[in-house]
């Protein structure tokens, strides 16, 4: 049996073929899969689980039939979807995941995250993470109404897209020193996140121990998938049909 990993698809009505082919991915490979988990950013963004939004719907639906075929689907938050709540969970069948949350498999201890939060050297970033992670002010966003969110998460798009163009690719990667701290923490060499769209398999020594960092990549132009088993993990792209 083979456990699936996958992260930032920024699904969005406006682009089609991803959720084309990530519906295809569900009713496909996810159906004998072990488990599927979500590594954040399935979503481009999220106003709350009370959106009526038709595409959401039709995600949601799709997830939905893969919960109930009985394949545990687990989702941990991204950036543009973190306020995915208990309802999208009530709705879909999905099991919310803390960051980081570490994960037992085939007899080895990997530690799941999204990523974003090891982007320790972009300081700008990190004080909108801290603001939008706090129960407080998501509460206070909860409470306006749809339109209002709908208007706050264009604009936090458009800011977001003025921003990643202007910053410095060394910039918005993770730091090496947050991914030790974080494995050490943890007392885990094994890390697999999304985030960065930087798909790679890094091997680096922890304190003299092997440690691997895997990094997802996101579905813009092809899917991206690890595949773990018995014999490791495997990181592959998955060609546009
Ligand atoms: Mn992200």
């Amino acid at each position: 049996m083979t456990t699936l990993f996958i992260s930032d698809l920024h699904l969005e009505a406006a682009r089609p073929e991803v959720g084309e082919q990530f519906l295809a991915f569900l009713e496909g490979e996810a159906r004998g899969a072990e488990a599927l988990y979500i590594l954040g950013d399935l979503f481009e963004y999220w106003i709350g689980d009370d959106d009526p939004d038709p595409y959401f719907a039709q995600m949601k639906s799709a997830l939905r039939r893969v919960t109930d075929a009985g394949v545990p689907v687990f989702f941990m938050h991204g950036n543009r979807d973190f306020l995915v709540g208990e309802g999208f969970a009530a709705d879909t069948g999905v099991r919310l995941l803390e960051d980081p949350t570490p994960v037992d498999l085939y007899g080895r201890t990997l530690l799941l995250s999204h990523g974003d939060a090891l982007c320790t050297d972009d300081l700008a970033y990190q004080a909108v993470r801290r603001m939008t992670r706090d129960p407080q002010w998501q509460a206070a966003v909860l409470a306006r109404s749809i339109e209002e969110r709908r208007a706050m998460a264009r604009e936090a798009r458009t800011e977001s897209a003025a921003y990643g163009s202007g910053i410095d690719p060394g910039i918005s990667d993770v730091n090496q020193g947050a991914v030790e701290d974080l494995l050490r923490t943890h007392g885990l060499t094994t890390l697999l996140h999304g985030h960065t769209h930087r798909p790679a398999v890094h091997e680096f020594l922890l304190d003299g121990a092997p440690a691997t960092r895997i990094v997802l990549g996101d579905w813009f132009t092809q899917g991206s998938v690890v595949r773990w088993n018995a014999d490791g993990p495997i990181l592959e792209s998955l060609p546009r049909p």
